[in-house]
């Protein structure tokens, strides 16, 4: 069994995943939502702070399978330095006193292995990642094996969502508050600009987005539910078009025969719907992870981590360092 560990924002997590066929035998998290939400996005000293809390209560839960430990795997890039830190505190520990190897795990490798949660993988595909703190294309060939096809200027998906969440003062994280807000709203009340709309260029960019959206607010005296709502709504339909239209760009390129989109942000439901048809149009097989494993979970980094131990690519004590950018950026 693989004892795995994540705590690269804010969700500490823990899970045990067998080697021999990748069952989940034990998952747990603790999502620190709720006390960020006041401030509008993660504070990453009191993020810190309560991953030191959560980790260990997890792990008394886990300790009936420690004897059975083979490896421990951990996040150690990217994300916030002093969260990771926390994770890969605790993997040394347990590294030292179970005897095990250690295994550092990229958590956007993490993300596109949440897609082979209990199963075997299935690669290559072309993998769309939309995240709090990332928006990518990857060409992905095995464990490790991705190209970064195209990245963000600025802004990634996830985040826009929070920007415009907190503009709006409705609180952290702002995916799925707007996505439900959106439902009641009218998706053509404002025409957002698409961002890099008439630019060839492969690349994502959400910062004009959000200014637009900004601005628009600006305009709106006495703004009402209904004003959100729209406003949700109109922002969403050009946050997911602009994906769509990099996405098929890609696609023209580099004509894959398997797609999938990971990441917290795919658990949108309006960009699963979206895709889909657009993937079905064109006999494109289309995949989404389990919407429990799209944000940030120890059982992907657990699938993840099998891969990693079939090679025995394991990483020395001292060696193990966290990074808080990620090595394919
Ligand atoms: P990264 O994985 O890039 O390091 P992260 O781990 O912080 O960043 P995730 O946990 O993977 O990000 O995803 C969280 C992000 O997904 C947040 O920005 C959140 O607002 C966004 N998100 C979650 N659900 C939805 C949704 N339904 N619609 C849009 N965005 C969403
Ligand atoms: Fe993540």
């Amino acid at each position: 069994m693989i004892l795995s560990i994540e705590s690269s924002c804010d969700d500490s997590s823990i899970a045990v995943t067998r080697i021999s066929d990748y069952k989940l035998l034990f998952h747990k998290k603790i999502s620190q939502e709720l006390a960020h939400s006041e401030y509008g996005g993660v504070v990453p000293e009191l993020a810190s702070r309560l991953h030191a809390e959560a980790l260990p209560k997890i792990l008394e839960e886990a300790k009936e399978f420690l004897p059975h430990i083979k490896a421990v795997a951990v996040t150690n890039e990217p994300g916030l330095s002093v969260t990771l830190m926390e994770g890969v505190m605790m993997a040394k520990a347990l590294h030292l006193a179970l005897g095990v190897p250690l295994i550092g795990v990229n958590h956007l490798v993490g993300h596109i292995y949440s897609l082979f949660i209990e199963q075997e993988s299935r690669l290559p595909k072309m993998v769309l990642l939309v995240s709090g703190g990332h928006t990518m294309i990857l060409d992905v060939k095995g464990y490790n094996d991705l190209k970064v096809l195209a990245t963000t200027l600025d802004d990634s998906f996830g985040e826009s969502f929070d920007k415009v969440a907190k503009m709006m003062g409705l609180g952290y994280p702002g995916g799925p508050i707007i996505e439900k807000l959106a439902r009641q709203g009218d998706p053509n009340r404002f025409s957002f600009p698409i961002p890099l709309k008439s630019s060839s260029k492969l690349a994502f960019s959400y910062s004009g987005l959000k200014n637009a959206v900004r601005l628009a607010l600006e305009e709106i005296e006495n703004l009402s539910r209904q004003d959100m709502a729209d406003i949700a709504a109109s922002f969403q339909k050009a946050a997911i078009t602009h994906l769509l239209q990099k996405t098929k760009k890609a696609c023209e390129i580099y004509t894959p025969s398997d797609f999938a989109i990971v990441g917290g942000a795919s658990a949108n439901l309006a960009l699963r719907e979206i895709f889909e048809k657009e993937c079905a149009k064109r006999g494109i097989p289309i995949e989404f992870a389990k919407l429990e494993f799209c944000s940030d979970n120890a059982a992907m980094i657990g699938r993840a981590a099998i891969e990693a131990y079939k090679r025995g690519d394991f990483i020395a004590m001292e060696d193990l360092k966290v990074l808080p950018r990620s090595c394919f950026v």
